[in-house]
């Protein structure tokens, strides 16, 4: 990439990020301005300022290319804000679980984001909207939204993976499994106790993969579905997850939909959107379809097992 015809939006959140990270980054940004683009950096105060950001950038027909420097969070208020513009997304991922970039085939590797950059592939993305807030990767609903709403009340700047520890040892400790009732494309596919997720990207937290099929350019939502009403059963069901034998099982629901709507009787049922606190139930989610195109390596694969394992010693 190199046809400096407009500028740059670098738009970093400072709070993400492990001091190597961070490094990474200003490496990222001294190299476009050393190929000669106009670099301007916009530091982020909120996730609604990095909206308001790049919905800027959105209409800027000086701005050629957008960058995004944070975590999960960030990113998907950049990916909110661009949606429809045809702007070009490059994301260094700089969070604790960069689950979308991850899934991109990104790492936070300089060399490599390099050489995403220089070859100029993209593709296009497709963005979830639940109640109307957007998320790009996954939904999730009971247990997983207990631990993040726990995290989040603790939650001052970057987090690690031990600040998770405690939240999913007390979530464990009181999740009681409320019934939760899932209607797909207008079909209701389950109404009993179970946990449930719905998203775009096939990896979940630790590239533990849950939506296993799913295909973040493929117009479609994954739901998967666990029949669960105890902690054996949970156990369970996470043991065959790592193990990847949870596909086919028959205490397992799994399809894809253009729209997902999900209730429940109990008003105790939290939910999470890529990792943040999400909206009260009732939720309805509608996918929008090739909403952003995102810089991602010609091959594309997912990072393997021992890149993650070696990002994640990096972070901590
Ligand atoms: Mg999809």
């Amino acid at each position: 990439m190199g046809s400096n015809k407009g500028h740059i939006e670098f738009i970093v959140n400072p709070k993400s990020g492990a001091i190597l990270k961070k490094r990474t980054a200003r490496k990222f940004e001294n190299y476009l301005r050393d190929k000669g683009w106009e670099v301007l950096v916009r530091r982020t105060k909120s996730m609604v300022h990095v909206c308001e950001l790049a919905t800027k950038a959105a209409t800027d027909a000086e701005c050629d290319i957008v960058v995004v420097v944070g975590g999960d969070g960030t990113v998907r208020e950049v990916a909110h804000g661009l949606e429809g513009s045809g702007k070009k997304l490059m994301i260094v991922p700089s969070g604790t679980e960069n689950l979308l970039a991850t899934e991109l085939g990104l790492s936070d590797d300089y060399r490599k984001l390099v050489r995403v950059f220089e070859a100029g592939f993209t593709r296009e993305l497709d963005l979830g909207s639940a109640n109307g807030r957007c998320f790009t990767s996954i939904a999730g609903f009971g247990f997983d939204g207990d631990i993040v709403k726990k995290v989040s009340e603790k939650r001052s700047g970057h987090i690690t993976h031990l600040d998770y520890v405690q939240p999913i040892l007390e979530t464990f400790r009181d999740y009681d499994f409320p019934t939760l009732k899932v209607v797909a494309d207008d079909e209701e596919i389950f109404n009993a106790r179970g946990v449930v997720f719905v998203g775009n990207i096939s990896r979940y937290a630790r590239g533990i993969q849950i939506l296993h099929q799913a295909d973040y350019g493929d117009g479609l939502l994954d739901v998967c579905v666990y029949k669960c009403a105890s902690k054996v059963e949970f156990i369970k069901h996470f043991a065959r997850t790592v193990l990847k034998l949870n596909a086919g099982a028959e205490d397992v629901i799994y399809t894809q939909c253009k729209k997902v709507y999900i209730n429940s009787p109990s008003e105790n049922v939290r939910t999470e959107l890529d990792g943040d606190p999400g909206p009260s139930l009732p939720v309805k989610i509608e996918l929008i379809p090739q909403a952003v195109s995102v810089f991602v390596p010609r091959a594309g694969k997912a990072a393997r097992l021992g890149d993650r394992i070696k990002q994640m010693f990096k972070q901590e």
